[in-house]
């Protein structure tokens, strides 16, 4: 037989009175001779266990008195109603079940205001989400990848599931985390890359993934993780990227105001405030982009990475002009990766970056699809063409105009919350110093 058993949230007026049973974890006592409370916690959040000594039964007075704090247990009991508490009821305990008793000292506190260090946040990861406001922030993903879905099938997007264990990589060797393959060596995806371009040529038209992407990227930032949640997409026929772009602008302004309606709640236990970005967001180039950093003091030559600090800067500008997004396309060429599409007679790309608030979330373009062309950048760039055979392939043989794009999906969660760190939004964040738990 199982015991039904209710949460906090859904006791309500009609239930006093009635006898309920509810689970949770003991957050909290406070024994005042005559009469003791306790505030379990669970899922929705907490209720005041109320304790008369005279007229609870001993057994289930003492235990309940005494156990340590964060011990799950099952409390079956009378709902009573009062003014006392938020949820405007509490809980007159008649039987207790312990179903596990925490060990002392607790590694972290649950409820301490007191700002307790990131990393022992992450040493302790299973009690920091004991807190309801850093489990929000999960639920949130969860919602925005629900929205996502929805979205993306509306638009016509097949989801799809492409290799991580791949034989070669797509963004360059240095990020490559190698791994043993059957004697053979192998490396975890960088990015779907190759692979959602070579379903470009199979009439899939419209697809998109999202997965972990790895990245060995030896940096110690706040926005670089060596394991993270890609949300890509790639469309064929296009006609230029601003096709792609409109795509992405539309998706994001879906999932923004998706969060505002349905994760209201949410927001409000992490205390973060979104703002739907104005649209349509703004087209910068990489040059104007430049031009806007160097007229503001730094002096990066062309073709230089706009940075940490450049990004800031042109973040700080489009702020002030009224814009939380906006894009930056046309980047050098020779910045990009050999399956981007130069624009002809121009050291230029048909690239672009999707910037949110001063730092890039997205990166995408229009890719070569002619594969003479393809073949000829490759070999721009160093790479030989045949250890690309699989992949060439796939344009040989007819293969559509497209492209498409990647989004740190992290990165977009921090920067919607306004949160410090892109491990907030990581149950287990992976980067260069920390692979446990
Ligand atoms: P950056 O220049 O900020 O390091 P990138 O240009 O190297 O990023 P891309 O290869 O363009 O990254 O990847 C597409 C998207 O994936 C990025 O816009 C970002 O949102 C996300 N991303 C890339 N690398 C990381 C990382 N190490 N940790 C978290 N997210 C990442
Ligand atoms: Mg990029």
């Amino acid at each position: 037989m199982t015991i039904a058993y209710m949460l906090s949230d859904e006791i309500v007026e009609e239930d006093h009175g009635s006898k309920v049973t509810v689970r949770g974890w003991v957050q909290d006592i406070r024994n005042l001779g005559g009469i003791s409370f306790i505030v379990l916690r669970d899922r929705s959040g907490t209720l005041q266990l109320t304790l008369p000594k005279k007229r609870t039964d001993p057994d289930v007075f003492g235990t309940l008195t005494t156990i340590s704090r964060e011990s799950v247990v099952e409390v079956t009991g009378t709902v009573k109603g009062t003014e006392q508490t938020d949820n405007g009821y509490e809980i007159l305990p008649e039987a207790v079940r312990v179903l596990n008793i925490a060990e002392t000292p607790l590694p972290m506190g649950v409820v301490d205001k007191v700002s307790v260090e990131m990393d022992t946040r992450l040493n302790n990861r299973f009690m920091d989400l004991r807190k309801p406001e850093i489990r929000a922030v999960f639920e949130l993903k969860s919602l925005i990848l629900d929205l996502l879905g929805g979205h993306l099938r509306t638009r016509g997007f097949l989801e799809v599931n492409t290799p991580k264990m791949v034989g070669s990589g797509a963004e360059g060797g240095a990020t490559l985390f190698q791994i043993e393959y059957f004697g053979q060596k192998a490396y975890l995806a960088q990015s779907p890359q190759l692979y959602k371009q070579m379903l470009m040529s199979t009439g899939i038209d419209r697809v998109f993934e999202v997965s972990p992407a790895f990245r060995a990227e030896p940096s110690d930032t706040v926005r670089h993780v060596s394991e993270f949640i890609s949300f890509d997409g790639e469309m064929a026929f296009i006609e230029h990227q601003e096709d792609v772009m409109d795509e992405i602008e539309l998706c994001t302004q879906f999932l923004i105001s998706g969060v505002m309606e349905e994760g209201k709640h949410l927001l409000d236990s992490i205390g973060a405030e979104v703002t739907m970005p104005r649209a349509p967001y703004p087209h910068l180039t990489y040059t104007e982009c430049l031009d806007m950093i160097n007229d503001n003091g730094l002096s990066l030559p062309m073709g230089a990475d706009l940075g940490t600090e450049g990004e800031k800067m042109v973040g700080e500008i489009m702020k002030e002009r009224g814009y939380d997004m906006y894009w930056i396309k046309e980047y050098p060429e020779a910045e990009k990766p050999f399956y981007i599409m130069e624009k002809e007679d121009t050291p230029f790309s048909y690239s672009f970056d999707l910037d949110y608030r001063g730092q890039e979330i997205s990166s995408g373009g229009q890719r070569e699809h002619r594969p003479e062309v393809l073949a000829e950048r490759m070999r721009k760039k160093g790479l030989d063409p045949v250890s690309f055979n699989d992949y060439m392939a796939a344009f040989r043989f007819g293969m559509p105009p497209h492209g498409g794009w990647g989004l740190g999906l992290e990165r977009f969660v921090v920067k919607m919350l306004d949160l410090p760190n892109i491990r907030e939004a990581i149950l287990f964040p992976r980067d260069r110093n920390r692979l446990t738990p």
